[in-house]
């Protein structure tokens, strides 16, 4: 590498050639990704296409939402970036699904889309050793793999792709298309929709990962020959239109909360003026104009062949398939606070260019709007998350990490909180540690990742709360309960995070004594606090007049809600110890799943595809029976026994 220097920005450290993590890619995942890889003190590269396109929003201006803003939350409580870098650039922010209990709240922000990017890019910066490199990754580098047999581990024939997994190539860094290498131990790809981007816009089909920015080709081919099965998915984008060229009266303002409530833990309080989004709706016209040129539509017509996601549909999929709707709501969302650009949130499609103009001028207050950017759909590849393990890791090459939109999922913040747990799991792995691996009990990453492997998804993957089978424990509110100290743990959690973290805790804890001494109109505040007209500051005024307090909002909030759901908790609570004694019970990495003849061959199939660690994980994959589970369950335990009584001989232990 001497005499080929790698592009550098100012603000990183000298380039070096050999890193421990290198990145590939610089969208949400591989940001979150080099964060966390960096400030484990790994040294990590992070090599992107563009580094001034670093963190850009390829679609929808905002971060959050239901499911997706909870994500926000844990990422945050674990020491990750997007909730702070939102926190700062958001223009306006909405706690959505309020009129709803607590466990579905949801977070969403509108974000400054440059100046969202633009923090996120200074922020990876300002870590000393990670170093942001320009350039298109086209090859990741192994060696061929040692034995990985555990002793004493029974001859196995576990196989993935063909391939024995005991003997999997390990990765050694990555090769760029301009020639240059860089070595590394281990790689985490991040590439979003760039492999082999194809994007529709009506007939028209131009090669690209996103508008204006190059496919990533090669790439694709060189993941296949590690061995990676690579399929495709499709997703769209809706027009942007000039915001002079908007007739603001004929719309509906859409108003920010007041006051806004932060994302970060780490955010006292937001103070800038917020912007006004706006709704509007499609009408039976404009419905019209779309079904009389539905055979245009790449959809359609049969020129992608990919499938997109079925809740986000284009709106030629909800004119088509929601035939006796007679309108569709709009949202008009800026793109910045100084941005010329409004995104039409609710119109994705990739009809052709003069079908858009007819259907935006055919929608109220849009009638003379100027189309900045046409709507367009794209397909690309993923790789089926039945070749990734819990850590992320591929289960073909050591070493080899997937995050974000190449393991299926869609949006910013699935994407991110992978890449936050990629970037840990491949600093992990190179010290040789086990792998963080967040459960469904404690958080919807934990979900969201148990969901991939045991189910691989066949259309892009978003977060909703109804995946989640613990909503009212997994709220947004008390992420940082959950999971702050395993991030203090991992080592994600600097030592501001975790003072605050503590006096919060501090805080709860003497709020939780004082309203279970306290008492008001005869009865104990904690079962005052239970009944519906109980309002946070009625009960800060009986507690200043007890001599208690005061407390800090977040901590009233955290106390009201554990004691309004006191009951539901304590079920949910025992209904998680019950999944824990399923999780409990571990699977030995190599199970020779083809010699458990009592299993059907369906399972045994199933089984040796996933490779799940645990007992429950083994039950969630798709197709299994519970009669499959106990069968596995059997083996086990006399596996165990049998082990047991083996090491008790050779020990001479009784
Ligand atoms: C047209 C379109 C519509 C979308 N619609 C929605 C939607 O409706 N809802 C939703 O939630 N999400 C949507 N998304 C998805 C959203 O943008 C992604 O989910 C999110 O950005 C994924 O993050 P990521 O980090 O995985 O990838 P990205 O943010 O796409 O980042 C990928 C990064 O990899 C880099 N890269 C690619 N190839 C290479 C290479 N070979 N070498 C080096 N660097 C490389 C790129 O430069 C880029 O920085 C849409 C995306 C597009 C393009």
């Amino acid at each position: 590498m001497a005499g080929c220097p790698v592009g550098r920005i100012p603000g990183t450290v000298a380039v070096r050639k050999v890193y421990d993590v290198i990145v590939v890619g610089g969208g949400h995942a591989g940001a979150e990704a080099a964060w966390a890889a960096s400030r484990l003190g790994a040294t990590t590269a992070l090599v992107t296409l563009k580094l001034d396109a670093m963190g850009r929003m390829s679609c929808n201006p905002a971060i959050g939402g239901l499911g997706k803003g909870h994500m926000v939350r844990e990422i945050d409580a674990l020491g990750g970036l997007m909730a702070g870098i939102i926190d700062a650039t958001g223009i306006q922010f909405r706690m959505l699904n309020k009129t709803k209990g607590p466990a579905v709240w949801g977070p969403r922000a509108q974000a400054d889309c440059g100046d969202y990017a633009g923090k996120l890019r200074q922020s990876l910066q300002e870590v000393s050793n990670l170093d942001l490199v320009e350039g298109m990754v086209e090859a990741v580098r192994t060696v061929p793999g040692r034995d990985e047999r555990p002793q004493r581990e029974p001859e196995s024939r576990l196989t993935h792709g063909g391939a024995s997994i005991l003997k999997r190539p390990s990765v050694i860094g990555v090769t760029l298309g301009d020639g240059r290498a860089l070595d590394g131990q281990a790689v985490i790809v991040t590439t979003g929709t760039f492999l082999r981007g194809l994007m529709h816009c009506g007939e028209v089909r131009t090669e690209g990962g996103r508008v204006g920015e190059p496919a990533s080709n090669a790439l694709s081919a060189a993941l296949e020959s590690l061995g990676l099965e690579l399929r495709r998915l499709k997703t769209g984008t809706p027009p942007r239109v000039h915001r002079d060229s908007i007739d603001y009266n004929a719309l509906t303002p859409q108003l920010g909360d007041d006051p806004p409530v932060p994302f970060s833990f780490m955010t006292d309080a937001l103070d800038r003026p917020q912007v006004c989004c706006w709704i509007t709706y499609t009408n039976e016209r404009v419905h019209g104009c779309i079904r009389d040129n539905l055979h245009r539509a790449p959809m359609y017509s049969g020129q992608i062949r990919s499938t997109g996601p079925r809740y986000c549909p284009s709106i030629e999929d909800k004119v088509g398939r929601f035939e006796d709707t007679a309108r569709h709501q709009l949202f008009l969302d800026p793109q910045g606070r100084t941005h010329d650009w409004i995104y039409c949130n609710g119109i994705a499609t990739s009809l052709p260019r003069d079908v858009q103009d007819a259907v935006v001028h055919g929608i109220r207050g849009l009638e003379r709007a100027r189309i900045m950017q046409y709507g367009y759909a794209i397909e690309y590849d993923f790789v089926p998350t039945h070749q990734i393990q819990a850590s992320l890791e591929t289960k073909c090459v050591r070493g080899l990490f997937l995050a974000g939109q190449i393991n299926g999922t869609s949006g910013y913040e699935e994407a991110a909180g992978q890449g936050l747990i990629a970037g840990v799991n491949a600093v992990r792995y190179l010290r040789r540690e086990e792998p963080l691996v967040l459960g469904r009990d404690e958080a919807y990453l934990g979900v969201m990742i148990d969901d991939l492997i045991t189910r691989p998804p066949d259309e892009p993957y978003r977060m909703f709360t109804s995946r989640g089978e613990y909503r009212l424990h997994l709220r947004a509110d008390n992420a940082d309960a959950r999971l702050t100290p395993i991030g203090r743990r991992a080592g994600l959690v600097d030592d501001e995070r975790w003072r605050r973290y503590q006096a919060k805790q501090r805080g709860i804890e003497r709020m939780r004594v004082a309203v279970a001494a306290v008492s008001h109109g005869g009865r104990l505040l904690k079962d005052w606090l239970r009944r519906p007209d109980a309002c946070p500051a009625e009960l800060k005024r009986i507690l200043a007049a007890a001599g208690q307090g005061p407390f800090p909002p977040e901590v009233v909030e955290a106390v009201v809600l554990e004691t309004k759901y006191e009951g539901y908790l304590a079920r949910q609570h025992r209904q998680i110890d019950r999944f824990r004694r399923l999780e409990g019970m571990e699977i030995p990495t190599h199970v020779d799943y083809s010699q458990l003849s009592e299993l059907r061959r369906e399972a045994r199939e199933a089984f040796a595809r996933v490779a799940p660690r645990t007992l429950g994980q083994a039950a969630r994959i798709s197709g299994i029976s519970p009669a499959d589970v106990t069968t596995l369950w059997v083996y086990l335990s006399a596996r165990n026994r049998d082990r047991r009584s083996v090491s008790g001989e050779n020990t001479g232990c009784s």
